[in-house]
């Protein structure tokens, strides 16, 4: 007895703790982090909008949606809109 296995110190890794980017970059006015993400799961939609330029977009969502999701999707609204 008494023999213990030598300490094992697990690798401290912050991964999905974080929480997730909710900000991103407008597609119009260029601004950095000016796009807020705003996520109503209840109703299965999500909000963008920046608070630069007042653009916004909404979009239905299912329960695997991100932020960033809601994002590409203006994205590619956006595209298509051109
Ligand atoms: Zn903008």
């Amino acid at each position: 007895m008494g023999r213990r296995k030598s300490k094992r110190q697990a690798p401290t890794r912050r991964k999905a703790i974080e929480p997730l980017d909710q900000q991103f970059n407008c597609p119009f006015c260029n601004h950095e982090q000016s796009c807020e993400v705003k996520m109503d799961k209840g109703r299965n939609t999500a909000k963008i909008s920046c608070r630069v330029c007042k653009e916004d977009f909404q979009t239905n969502i299912n329960i695997l949606y991100d932020p960033i999701d809601v994002y590409n999707d203006w994205i590619d609204a956006c595209e298509l809109a051109n």
